[in-house]
């Protein structure tokens, strides 16, 4: 061992329920408070980092919620009544108020003349041939206020329509959009290297030699990534040497906030990470008491020549479903963090088990489950932590509690893949 050989990590690792885990990093994590006003048709999947309030009510003004014809109901005394039309009011246009007896011909989304005070479907009334624009046989009277959308029935001038930490979905930049705002305030990318350890991984693209696994992890964790709009530095595969794996951490910190790595977590010999994340910087190794997963290490890499900063660093066990669902529900949260995200965890459903699991593990397990059209949950065979087909088979995890076996007809809790992006 040479003199640089730092100091080796306790034999006896915390086992952290994933609870704890989520309280030690999400407490240590903070927002990197970066911000950037971008266009709405750039802000897909990035996180506000300032609210949008509206200045208008939406809609604008009360319109027509059909095609067909605004009346005063005054002027209906029974089904039947013929009025003259008076006026046409198309989308866009701007009426005059109603004249009294009379009706206005209206399309969706026109604005009600002032002195209507209901809309009546065009299914439900006669045109009568007459001068100027004919004459409407109103079959049956309409309630009062009917088919008109209200001035402010979505969002009233004033209110804040999205707060700062949301996560702009499409409906949200619609919603965005609805108010006018033509920028938005929002979090930068959060900048992540992405490296894979293993001798044994080879790319899609190269032959396998004896002995050699394609490198599946680099794929899934780098969608992952962006699907939550990270910007993945991609380092590819490091070789199992220490001097390999400190050279990879140090360019990887002076890029990124935040180093992600899969494999090599573990305390078997081979397993580099260790050793180098202690000699760039600062490491934690826990054992989650979660399966599959378990080894996390959790640390930070200095940052050559930028005043004392540091580039979090996360390391993922090598197993393919490992790191999934490692990343899913360890990492994910630490990334929305990052962005400044308020809601990190994602929301679960109860459901009905149409699976026996009595194994009943010490550790909480994720398995990975489909919906069926019974609406109840069934388990991919094989739940192995190195079997990928589970996670690209299944809708998403079912949470089982620490030595809880599950039978068939019990209620249990279901985060599905899609509250998981
Ligand atoms: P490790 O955590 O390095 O001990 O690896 C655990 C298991 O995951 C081993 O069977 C590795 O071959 C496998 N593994 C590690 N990294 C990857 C990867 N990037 N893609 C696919 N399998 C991997
Ligand atoms: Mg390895």
């Amino acid at each position: 061992m040479s003199a640089e050989t730092p100091a080796i990590a306790p034999a006896r690792q915390p086992l952290l329920s994933l609870d704890e885990a989520l309280e030690r990093l999400l407490s240590t994590v903070q927002p990197l408070g970066e911000t950037e006003t971008l266009s709405p048709f750039e802000a897909l999947g990035r996180v506000l980092a300032a609210e949008v309030r509206s200045q208008l009510d939406v809609p604008p003004h009360d319109n027509s919620a059909m095609d067909g014809y605004a009346l005063r109901l005054a002027d209906l005394p029974a089904d039947g009544t013929v009025l003259p039309v008076s006026q046409r009011v198309p989308a866009g246009s701007v009426p005059m108020a109603l004249e009294p007896g009379t009706a206005a011909r209206i399309f969706t989304g026109a604005p009600v003349p002032a002195g209507a005070d209901a809309v009546q479907m065009q299914e439900h009334c006669e045109t009568v041939a007459g001068d100027g624009l004919g004459a409407v046989r109103v079959v049956d009277r309409p309630a009062p206020g009917a088919a008109i959308r209200r001035r402010g029935e979505d969002v009233q001038a004033g209110s804040v329509v999205l707060a700062a930490g949301h996560r702009l979905d499409p409906a949200a930049l619609g919603l965005a959009a609805t108010v006018g705002a033509a920028s938005l305030t929002v979090a930068r990318r959060v900048r992540v290297a992405l490296f894979s350890t293993g001798d044994e991984l080879a790319m899609p693209g190269e032959p396998l030699k004896p002995g050699a696994i394609y490198n599946s992890n680099r794929f899934t964790l780098r969608g992952l990534l962006q699907q939550l709009g990270c910007e993945v530095e991609d380092l590819g595969i490091v070789p199992d040497t220490l001097d390999a794996t400190r050279a990879a951490l140090r360019t990887a910190a002076a890029r990124a906030d935040l180093i992600l790595t899969s494999g090599g977590v573990s305390v078997g010999e081979e397993d580099h990470l260790r050793p180098a994340v202690q000699a760039e910087g600062q490491l934690d190794l826990w054992q989650m008491a979660i399966k599959p997963g378990k080894p996390l290490a959790f640390g930070a890499v200095r940052r050559p020549g930028q005043d004392g900063r540091q580039a979090w660093f996360i390391g993922l066990p090598g197993n393919p479903v490992s790191s999934f669902v490692t990343f899913l529900l360890a990492v994910r949260p630490v990334i929305l963090r990052l962005q400044g995200a308020a809601v990190l965890a994602p929301q679960a459903y109860p459901l009905r088990a149409d699976f026996d699991w009595l194994k009943a593990d010490k550790r909480r397990e994720f398995l990975r489950a489909r919906l069926n059209a019974a609406g109840g949950l069934e388990l991919f065979a094989n739940q192995g932590s190195g079997v990928l087909s589970s996670a690209v088979w299944g809708d998403g995890l079912v949470d089982v509690p620490p030595g809880t076996p599950i039978r068939s007809g019990d209620t249990v809790r279901f985060i599905p893949f899609s509250a998981l992006q």
